[in-house]
Parts: structure tokens; sequence; C-alpha cells
């Protein structure tokens, strides 16, 4: 067995079940009110400053972060249970979902006193929300190759330069952009750095980008003469490549990698109970034996990331096989129950199955394409 691939079997401890029914009941009480419709890929989608709000007053965002910072000094494995929750049922998780995975995390691995202190606790209250600005025209998987810069003048850094595909930019309040500092010399990676970016400074513009439902998510943000203060340095200048990595453990192998369409597997079950024969048996029982080896493995990275690894390589196969997963789902219903699939059909599977065939494209995009992770993967397996 390939070392580097191992993933320990963990077993959710006894008191997360007692947390998985009261996020149960909170969630069956929040659809019997309409505080909430059951969306795919909701964590993408499914913005509600509110909801996120009342997931804070319960304690359910920045779980693990320390009590100092307003966190609740729980384990990734009640974190886990928690979110597999809120993603099953389809909840609108979409405002605080970037700031509670990773930003959070990147503050307490890099952020200073005055970064943690001031921006963790309203994070936790659900009231503060992130993007992330890596992306640019010109870079993507070559990440890299960005060429948004910033220069020191005085006491502050000035940038220029432009980021796309920046998720929610239009809502958050503050966007974590990977920018050069300085020229880089044989390495590319070298001069880079992260800062913290308020999406209201002056020259900060966020242009739309819609997406195929007509749904705005996407943005360009473009930065003219932005200034900065020192303070919103992230880590060391220079440093921004190794703690861009760093995050990306944590952004790819959580259950929103193989959940985004779990919503429709439900509502196909739901369809199909009635109906079922033994070819449909067969695709839905192949269905569940690959969402529970999923599961298995992506708890396993949550074992790793609890005892402080950074399990890249077993991430990337989270996020290859989850999203190869999620398209799967949506080709199952199509071929299981005839439809026509539209955002304003009339039943719950045809719009779940519509919203689930217009967001399918990004599944193997974002977070890393497919092509790249499988280059990791091959790489960290000495291929
Ligand atoms: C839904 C969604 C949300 C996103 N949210 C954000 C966000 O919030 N912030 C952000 O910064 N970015 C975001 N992105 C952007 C995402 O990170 C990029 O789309 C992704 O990294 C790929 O970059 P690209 O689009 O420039 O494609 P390219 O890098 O141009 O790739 C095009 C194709 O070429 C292939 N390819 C490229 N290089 C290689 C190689 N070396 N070997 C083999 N194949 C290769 C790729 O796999 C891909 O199939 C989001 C994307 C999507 C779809």
């Amino acid at each position: 067995m390939l070392k580097e691939l191992e993933l320990p079997i963990v077993d959710l401890p006894k008191e997360t079940e007692n947390l998985r029914e009261e996020v149960r009941s909170f969630l069956s009480a929040e659809l019997h009110n309409e505080s909430f419709t059951t969306r795919s890929d909701s964590w993408l989608s499914g913005f509600s400053a509110d909801f996120s709000r009342k997931l804070g007053e319960r304690g359910w965002l920045g779980m693990t972060w320390p009590k100092k910072y307003g966190g609740h000094e729980r384990t990734a494995f009640e974190r886990f249970v928690v979110t597999e929750e809120l993603l099953a049922a389809g909840a609108p998780v979409a405002a605080h979902w970037f700031a509670d995975r990773q930003t959070g995390p990147l503050l307490l691995n890099y952020g200073t006193e005055y970064q943690r202190q001031t921006l963790l606790p309203r994070i936790v209250r659900g009231e503060l929300f992130f993007a992330i600005g890596l992306s640019e025209p010109n870079s993507g998987s070559d990440l890299a190759s960005i060429s948004t810069r910033a220069k020191k003048s005085g006491n502050k850094w000035v940038i220029n330069g432009s980021k796309i595909w920046s998720s929610g930019a239009h809502h958050a309040h503050y966007i974590v952009v990977l920018l050069r500092t300085a020229t880089h010399g044989e390495k590319k990676h070298e001069g880079l750095s992260q800062m913290i970016v308020d999406l209201s400074a002056p020259g900060v513009t966020v242009r739309p980008i819609y997406l195929m439902t007509g749904e705005h998510h996407f943005n360009e943000v473009i930065f003219e003469d932005v200034e900065i203060s020192e303070g919103m340095i992230v880590g060391e200048v220079g440093g921004g490549w190794k703690q861009s990595m760093a995050e990306l453990a944590y952004e790819r192998s959580g259950p929103e990698r193989f959940l985004s369409t779990y919503p429709l597997l439900k509502e196909l079950i739901n369809q199909l109970s009635e109906t079922s024969g033994q070819h449909a048996n067969i695709k839905i029982g192949k269905l569940a034996s690959r969402l529970w080896t999923l599961r298995c493995m992506s708890l396993g990275v949550a074992g790793l990331l609890e005892k402080g690894d950074s399990p890249n390589i077993a991430a990337s196969l989270v996020k290859d096989l989850g999203t190869q997963f999620e398209k799967d789902v949506i080709d199952v219903a199509r071929e299981l129950i005839p439809s026509r699939p539209s955002m304003n059909a009339p039943t719950k599977f045809e719009t779940l199955l519509a919203e689930s065939i217009l967001h399918a494209p990004g599944f193997t995009l974002r977070g890393g394409t497919t092509e790249i992770l499988r280059s990791i993967i091959a790489r960290g397996i000495g291929v």
C-alpha cells in the first residue's frame, strides 16, 4: 500500500450522535418554517446571511477554533457532522463557507494577533464573510503565474490587477488575495504574498459574471491603486505560495466535494421508492457504496487535519473521486426517471436535477481541476 495514500479509519465518537440529532432537528424546523428551500450545490449558491447568523448563534461556525477568538474548541469530527448534515439538507451555507472553512484556519496558522482578534469572532458569529482571490484572467491552474501586484509605498502597499471567478465577492466583506510583492527570479512561486482586502475600499470594483442558471455567483474583482495597511498582510511577505498551498487540504477534502448533488440523490431515492426494480436498485446501491467510501476517506483526512498534518495528496484524491461521484448522481437520475428538468419545473426532483446539471461543469474545475489533482497525486506517489 502506498504510504502517501494511507488514511486512518475513523469511527465518529459517540458524542457526535447527539450533535447530529440537534442539527437535524434544527434543519427540519427551519425547513418547516420555510426559512430555506433545499438546493443542490448549496455551499456555492445558497447565500443567506440570516441563516449563517443562526448557525453562529448555535455555535456551529468556527467550531474548532480557540475560545479566546470566539471559537468553540470542538473537534474536527464534530465540525464534520455539522457540515455534512447542512450539505445533505441543501441548506444555504454559502455566505460563511470560505471564512469558516479556510480563512479562519489561515489566520490561526499565519495571521497576526490583531487580525485574529478583530476578524475571527465576527466570522464565528456569522457576521463576516470572505471571498478567495486566487484565479486571474490569465492564471488558473498555473497559479504561480499571477500578475496582480502590490508595491510598497511608505508604510502602505498599493495593489493593482484583477481576480476572476471570485465566488460570492459581491456579498463578502473581505477577499484574501494572492499577489506578487516582488519580481520572481528563477522560481515563479517566490515573491508571492497574501493580503486581506476590504471589498468596499476605494479602487476596488466587483463586476458580476452570471452562471448558466442566470444566478449571480461569480465576479471579476478589479484593483486600481488600492491602498492596504501593513496590518492586512497575512503571514510573511513572500510566503504567500506556501501559505496558499497549506489551505488546499481544507479546501479539497471536505464533504462538500461529494455532497453537492446529495439532495438530488435523496429525492431520486424518494421517487423510486414506489417503483424501483432490480436495475434501479443496482444503480442506487453502487452510488451508495461509493458515497460511503468517499465519506470514510474524507473522515480520514479530517482525522489527519485534527492531528495537525496537511494531507494534500489524499485530499486531492477525495476531490477527484468525489466530484466524479457528484456528476454520476446526475447521470443516474436522468437515466432512471424520465423528466423535463428546468429551474421552474413543478416538481422538486426536476428543479434539483436542472440545478445539478447547470452547476455540474464547475464541480471538477473549482478548487483545482481534475487534471491538476491527478498530477499532484501522481507526483506524490512518485510517478
Ligand atoms: C464554480 C467555481 C467556483 C470558483 N471559485 C473561485 C474562487 O472563489 N476564487 C478563485 O480564485 N477561483 C475560483 N474558481 C476558479 C478555479 O479555481 C479555476 O477555474 C481553476 O483553478 C482552473 O483554472 P482556469 O479556469 O483558468 O482553467 P485553466 O487553468 O486554463 O485550465 C483549462 C483546462 O486545461 C487543463 N490544464 C491546465 N493546465 C494543465 C496541466 N498542467 N496539465 C494538464 N491539464 C492542464 C485544466 O485541467 C482544464 O481542463 C472557481 C471556479 C469554479 C468553476
